[in-house]
């Protein structure tokens, strides 16, 4: 799966309002702790790369990030799967891999047709806004990220406030 995302900064009282407007169905609250792993052969922040373990309401999820496919956005490959977050620590530990670091948010989940939308309030961050797209195939990748843009116009969002920068590179930043 290759995720289309673009990420902004917005103020989620001013993005409510318009989601309601445009009739945007509300399809879930989580509250994500998520810890990133450094590979001890491999630096992901150098490769782009991501490995995660999520943990939100009483489960895991394991996740593996690709380098990202373009420059205006946040399209990558993305592989996911449910684990036993404990055990799965416990095994990158034991084999030297080491926490890179944490972010915590809560993520509020809208669909608007296709698209997922993300209100996101990270801790220590402020609030930020994705907007999400999953192709199968490569061929995808450009109208979905059209289509991205062209939603985020609804809110007066275009290409030039799209950060490439990650919330873990948000918080390490923040934290040196
Ligand atoms: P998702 O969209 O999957 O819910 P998210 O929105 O919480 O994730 P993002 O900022 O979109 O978080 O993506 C996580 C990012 O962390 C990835 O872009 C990845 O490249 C970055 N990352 C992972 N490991 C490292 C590392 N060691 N150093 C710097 N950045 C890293
Ligand atoms: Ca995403
Ligand atoms: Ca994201």
């Amino acid at each position: 799966m290759i995720e289309v995302e673009v990420k902004v900064r917005a103020d989620h009282s001013k993005i409510r309002p318009v989601l309601m407007e445009m009739g945007a169905s509300k399809i879930g609250v989580e509250e994500q702790s998520d810890v990133y792993f450094a590979a001890p052969y491999r630096d992901f922040a150098k490769t782009d790369e991501a490995l995660r373990i999520r943990s939100l309401g009483g489960h895991s999820v394991l996740t593996y990030k690709g380098p990202k496919l373009d420059k205006v956005s946040k399209t990558r490959v993305e592989i996911e799967t449910p684990v036993d977050g404990t055990a799965t620590a416990k095994i990158f530990h034991s084999l030297g891999f080491l926490e890179a670091g944490a972010v915590r948010k809560k993520r509020d989940i809208f669909r608007a047709g296709e698209i997922i939308v993300c209100l996101d309030a990270v801790e220590g961050l402020g609030e930020f806004l994705e907007v999400e797209l999953d192709v199968e195939d490569k061929k995808d990748l450009e109208s979905s990220r059209a289509e991205l843009f062209k939603f985020l116009s609804q809110f007066g969002l275009s290409e030039k406030d799209s950060i490439r920068t990650s919330y873990l590179e948000m918080v390490l930043e923040k934290r040196n």
